[in-house]
């Protein structure tokens, strides 16, 4: 059962942040939750590997493929997908449960695949679709991180378009021009009350 999230979504929400590859999803959750340290941000298991800087249990939970396989059959986990191809992601469900029951905003940042199944299990769920502000400042930004090769790269653009297409099944749609104002607008939209 979900918890109650009030008359007209009340006090308590869950938020999911979506959009394409290198749109700044990651970004603008983080300075979301740095300006409103109230908000839940989910904490995702993942298959992938840590990169430097990252820590268990702040960035990810860092699983391997059995352990993984052990949430989804015990049902912990809300949503998982295999991204990009290649790993495999997943929201685990109790401690969004817990942030809902205590009158928390819960925010996820994960892909297009993990959105619809949100949306699915939880309809009153709110959906934010991040755009570029252009699909050149898209590739740019994919090229400039430089963290992908020309076929990996492409692959993720290929994705990305289909993405981008699906941007009208989302509740709002914000551009990500700059990480601030992107932060601020995804910010308002939730504080506004429900639809
Ligand atoms: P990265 O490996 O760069 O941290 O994340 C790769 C992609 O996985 C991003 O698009 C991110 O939104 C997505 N992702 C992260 N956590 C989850 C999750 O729990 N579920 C789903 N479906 N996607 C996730």
């Amino acid at each position: 059962r979900w918890p109650e999230q009030g008359p007209r979504g009340g006090r308590s929400r869950l938020v999911v942040l979506a959009g394409p590859t290198a749109v700044g999803k990651g970004t603008v959750a983080a300075e979301i939750k740095a300006r409103n340290p109230e908000i839940h941000l989910s904490v995702s298991a993942t298959t992938r590997p840590a990169r430097p800087g990252e820590t268990e249990g702040e960035h990810y939970f860092f699983v391997d493929d059995a352990e993984f396989d052990r949430l989804i059959a015990d049902g912990e986990l809300l949503e998982h997908a295999t991204v990009h191809n290649q790993y495999r992601y997943g929201t685990p469900r109790r401690p969004i449960i817990d942030a809902l029951s205590a009158g928390s905003t819960v925010l996820l940042e994960i892909d297009l695949q993990g959105a619809r199944q949100v949306r699915a299990a939880e309809p009153s769920a709110t959906l934010v679709f991040l755009l570029p502000p252009s699909w050149d400042e898209l590739v740019h930004r994919l090229v400039g991180r430089g963290t992908e090769g020309p076929d990996e790269r492409a692959r993720r653009l290929r994705t990305a378009k289909v993405e981008l297409a699906s941007q009208n099944e989302f509740d709002f749609r914000v551009v990500n021009e700059d990480v601030a104002s992107a932060a601020q607008e995804v910010v308002e939209l939730v504080r506004a009350p429900a639809l």
